[in-house]
């Protein structure tokens, strides 16, 4: 079976909104063994709707489509579905209902225009939004299926999951898929691949592996179908075994997550405390740690100490140094990390100094250029890097690099 995405809206053909709910789609369809195979956007132009939705049902089963929902001019892609497939209007009582008590509630006023979101094309399965006043849709057309979601991300999250997905699955049976991810660090992809070739030269047609580098880590995934007679997860796993056991220590988990989550998981095991100064990351790090739930258990609490001042005062970092050796340097790294492990009293300390750039470089310490520490009771570890990118990309990298240190001064 073929499926598609359109999202549609101006704001991301200018690059305003990343589109997210591509990717969120594609995953979840990926769980239920639907493949993607492509994803269109385009603008809110009825014309182009109409073309874009022509072709996607020329050579495809369903198509999910996001945006244009909203109850304001610019949004058109209920009416133009409505038109595209000669459909009349209909109330549908219980959108009405719902949105009289979603205003209600909220103590808010229901405008004509919001009144008109209960109006929907009559040939329409109705999919409630419980989060948002725009429902969503669902069309057949010559025994294909249109799905009309709105765009913003978790309203179309929301629906897609708990109203749609039931019905697609229902609807289409599909082939089980699985995927495996292996997470490297410190290795290039091109090294990775070089060191595991033997293994997947000798994958069957069946599984297939992608590489997928960002900021010194390479996520390695396996995708499996499922074959008759054969059970496809233990299949999988029989090639991330080998993996592993070719890739060693450069192998730092054996399923999709973050450098902060593998930490926290070490350091939760332990009954262990975490405290984290930063400086050319502003806070970044300590925002890895607590989008984790459960992130109090380890982590208890930043330095933010972007100046000199506040790594002197907050840190005790003895403020000649900042004239001698200067604030991105090997002497001041371990004073703010054994200073933030003190004063926050945790087994354990994470602190990061660097230039990040664009500008703030020199001769000795390029752009990229960041000193990170990590630090126990006994024992103090600090490091200098140069990293290559722009801003969010130092930052990145700093990040997955010092929690990589700290791993290791855990193991
Ligand atoms: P709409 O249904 O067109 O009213 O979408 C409302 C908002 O959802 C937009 O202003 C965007 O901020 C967001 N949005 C729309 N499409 C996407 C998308 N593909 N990915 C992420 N956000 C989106
Ligand atoms: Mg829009």
């Amino acid at each position: 079976m073929r499926a598609e995405i359109i999202t549609i809206g101006d704001e991301l053909l200018i690059g305003q909104v990343l589109d997210t709910n591509s990717a969120w789609l594609g995953q979840m369809l990926n769980k239920f063994g639907i493949k993607i195979h492509r994803i269109n956007s385009i603008s809110d132009d009825a014309s182009e709707i109409k073309l874009q939705l022509a072709e996607c049902l020329n050579r495809s089963e369903l198509i999910i489509i996001t945006g244009g929902l909203g109850p304001t001019k610019d949004d058109i892609t209920k009416k133009t579905l409505a038109d595209y497939f000669g459909m009349r209007w209909r109330i549908d009582e219980m959108v009405l209902a719902q949105l009289v008590s979603f205003f209600k509630n909220r103590g808010r006023e229901m405008l004509e225009v919001n009144k008109l979101q209960a109006e929907l094309p009559e040939g329409c399965i109705t999919l409630f939004n419980e989060w948002g006043t725009a429902p969503g849709m669902w069309f057949e057309h010559e025994g294909k299926i249109i799905i009309s979601l709105p765009g913003v991300p978790y309203e179309m999250k929301n629906i897609f999951e708990f109203k749609a997905l039931p019905l697609i699955n229902e609807r289409f049976s599909q082939p089980k898929l699985f995927h495996k991810t292996i997470v490297t660090i410190n290795v290039p992809e091109s090294i990775l691949a070089k060191r595991i070739e033997q293994v997947e030269d000798h994958l069957p047609s069946h599984i297939k592996l992608a590489y997928l580098p960002n900021w010194n880590m390479v996520r390695l995934r396996l995708t499996g179908i499922q074959q008759t007679g054969k059970d496809i997860t233990t299949e999988i796993e029989t090639y991330i075994l080998a993996i592993q056991s070719i890739l060693g220590d450069a192998v730092v988990a054996t399923e999709d997550m973050s450098m902060a989550e593998i930490v926290y998981n070490q350091l939760n095991a332990k009954n262990q405390t975490l405290s984290i100064a930063e400086s050319c990351t502003g806070g970044y790090i300590s925002h890895q740690m607590t989008i984790l739930p459960g992130a109090s258990k380890v982590f208890v609490g930043s330095v933010i100490s972007y100046s000199n001042s506040v790594k002197h005062h907050q840190l005790g970092v003895e403020s000649t140094l900042f004239e001698t050796v200067g604030a991105v340097s090997e002497q001041v790294v371990t004073q703010m990390v054994e200073g933030v492990r003190e004063r926050l009293m945790t087994d354990y300390a994470i602190a990061v100094s660097g230039v990040a750039g664009p500008g703030g470089g020199s001769v000795e310490k390029p752009v990229g250029t960041v000193v990170i520490g990590v630090c126990s009771k006994d024992i103090t570890l600090v490091k200098t890097y140069h990293f290559i990118g722009d801003r969010m990309n130092v930052i990145g990298r700093t990040n997955n690099m010092a929690f990589d240190m700290l791993r290791r001064l855990i193991l």
